[in-house]
């Protein structure tokens, strides 16, 4: 079925359902839909992001408190009493609160989203709780009695006062956040936000700032958030600060959890499915274990096991695996529209050009001398061996030279311009592409996905443009370009599969890639041939030969000594942190302190570290 019919289907289905479900029924629903909009936002930020909130609640409160004081305020009603004004201040609270919870948001975001395991989610009980006192508190918000009197949200003449009317406005709100999440996460500032939750350094690397992209995600979901509590003000009509405690905060957890805290359709089941549930256990007797237990606490608890047991991501992924025969199937790419000419292009430096330099550098691990004053340069059109045995230094440098870590000693220069005590991602913008030992790649996603985010930095669309799908046709031109170079680099065909479902080798092919789509001057790869097998070795050389005719530079990290020094304009060698030679291939297989280093260990020795 093609999923224009099967979305319209549903909707038919929605509406019949909306006319002749019962008042209450459709009351539960309006819970769900208040509840889901929370919970989608815990999903962005949890599931797919890595931030995980016991806060949220307390954003839910300020947008509900900001649009009950601003509806309720004496000197503000009287003014506009009997005018058409006093109809648009459920809307001047609606912006109230977006704006307080976005300041707010943004505040606490700088203060916390650094903080690294479980500190993050500690602080956000902390700030949930001091919100929730406040709201108590505060005598203008009612203190612990709350607001009441508050009006229904009219549009026009019509007064949507019933769970009916209000219910519409609800499920749009949440509708339209489905939509514009679903467009976010298909873009390119969607593939940035999955990076974030596993593999930071490699977006760093890839030109993306992840402390941003976590304050941008934290401050959305506080947003859903307070527009979630600004529908259930106007839905309830009155407000007290009990549904904007700790616990509601980890109720909204569960139910992103049962539902599955990576998919946004997750949240509106796991809501559907607590809203409903709850409601049924609320009625159940409470002989079995007495007065003063919350029964459905501990049912709750039990039935979290139980699924987490069987369905660990969460039901919907079980769920919509059921409707596969449906052939909902993802639309295909409207790939060949555009070109990838449409990108940003880098100007090629002259050949022999120095695009790496690197002085003096020292790293120290605590008392232990990773590098001791190295000093080497790479050229544009060469390409330059980095040798020595396990623990040499090796990535250790190479982590330098990519702004991955700070020397202790030493800079780094790139295309003339000092680096010292800049981020990774400075060093992609100036043209730097690596490649990484241990492969760093988001291995659910499918290679073009992968590969595409190397471009990340030639494409401009920001998260409104995403959102509301304005980014189409440069998406179309990164993903093209990403086409390109995957086919480039062999592994044409395996643009849809999963990353992590190649093998360890054509996983570090797929890394080159995706340097190549960040079209880099400099390129630094740590053991790319590792886990290829002969023809595919003899492949990348091929590619790296090519690559160097283009005029990359090219730092190349390898045990194989067959293929570097068949490869290898340069070479240098390192041992215990040290350069101990440096010359053409010829030179270096003469060179007697090279030989006694390294060459003189036995091959079994220089081939384990894969
Ligand atoms: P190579 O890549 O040449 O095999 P590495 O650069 O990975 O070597 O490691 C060089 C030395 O530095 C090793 O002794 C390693 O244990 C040490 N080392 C690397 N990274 C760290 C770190 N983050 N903390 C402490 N020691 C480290
Ligand atoms: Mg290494």
């Amino acid at each position: 079925m093609k999923q224009v019919y099967f979305k319209l289907l549903c909707l038919l289905i929605f509406v019949i359902a909306w006319v002749l479900l019962p008042d209450f029924t459709i009351s539960l629903l309006d819970y769900v839909g208040i509840y889901s909009v929370v919970v989608l936002g815990l999903v962005v930020m949890t599931g797919i992001a890595g931030m995980t909130s016991f806060g949220q609640a307390a954003f839910v409160g300020i947008g509900a408190y900001s649009t009950g004081w601003i509806c309720t305020y004496a000197p503000i009603v009287q003014m506009l009493e009997g005018t058409v004004w006093i109809s648009l201040l459920p809307w001047l609270g609606l912006l109230l609160g977006l704006m307080i919870a976005g300041i707010l948001a943004w505040f606490l975001g700088l203060l916390t989203l650094n903080l690294s395991s479980f500190y993050l989610p500690l602080c956000t009980i902390a700030w949930g709780l001091s919100f929730f006192y406040l709201f108590g508190t505060l005598e203008f918000l009612g203190g612990h009695t709350g607001m009441t009197g508050i009006p229904a949200l009219t549009l026009g003449n019509f007064n949507l006062d019933t769970s009916r009317t209000f219910g519409i406005v609800i499920w749009l709100v949440l509708f339209f956040f489905i939509w514009i999440l679903n467009n976010l996460i298909d873009s390119r500032e969607g593939r940035a936000i999955q990076a974030l939750k596993s593999n930071r350094l490699m977006a760093e690397s890839m030109g993306i700032n992840t402390t941003a992209y976590r304050a941008k995600v934290f401050m959305l979901a506080a947003l859903m958030a307070s527009t979630s509590g600004w529908l259930y003000t106007h839905f309830q009509r009155f407000i007290n600060p009990t549904p904007f405690n700790l616990s509601a905060s980890i109720e909204y957890i569960f139910m992103a959890v049962i539902g599955g805290v990576g998919y946004l359709w997750g949240a509106v089941l796991g809501a559907g499915l607590f809203t409903f549930t709850k409601n049924y256990l609320q009625d159940m007797p409470t002989q079995i274990f007495g007065n003063n237990v919350s029964t459905e606490s501990i049912i709750f608890g039990l039935l979290m096991l139980v699924i987490l047991q069987y369905y660990a991501n969460g039901l919907w992924p079980r769920l919509s695996r059921q409707f596969n025969f449906l052939g909902l199937a993802k639309k295909e790419f409207p790939f060949g529209k555009y070109l990838a000419s449409d990108l940003s292009v880098r100007p090629t430096p002259d050949l022999g050009a120095i695009l790496l330099k690197a002085h003096q550098v020292t790293k120290r691990f605590g008392g232990l001398v990773a590098n001791q004053s190295i000093s080497l340069d790479l050229k544009a059109g060469e390409i330059h061996a980095l040798i020595g045995p396990n623990g040499a230094g090796k990535s250790t440098f190479f982590n330098i030279l990519s702004g991955v870590d700070a020397s202790s000693e030493g800079r780094v220069e790139l295309m003339a311009e000092n680096m010292f005590g800049r981020p990774a991602r400075h060093f992609a913008e100036r043209g730097l592409g690596r490649t990484f030992q241990h492969v760093r790649l988001l291995k659910n996603q499918p290679v073009i996905e992968n590969v595409a985010l190397g471009a990340h930095l030639r494409g401009q669309c920001g998260w409104l443009a995403s959102m509301f799908r304005l980014d189409r046709k440069e998406e179309s031109a990164l993903r093209v370009e990403a086409l390109k170079q995957i086919r480039r680099c062999g592994l044409g065909g395996s643009e849809n599969t999963p990353a992590g479902s190649l093998s360890l080798g054509k996983q570090r092919i797929i890394e080159i890639a995706r340097a190549l789509a960040g079209q880099p001057m400099a390129l630094l790869l740590d053991e790319p041939a590792a886990g290829l097998r002969h023809l595919e070795k003899k492949a990348l050389a091929d590619l790296l030969l090519q690559l160097k005719s283009e005029g990359l530079g090219i730092l190349i990290i390898e045990h194989d000594m067959e293929f570097v020094m068949h490869l290898a304009d340069r070479i240098t060698v390192i041992d215990f942190g040290h350069v101990i030679a440096e010359g053409t291939p010829t030179e270096i297989q003469m060179n007697p302190r090279v030989l006694d280093a390294y060459l003189g260990v036995s091959d079994e020795t220089i081939g384990s570290e894969v």
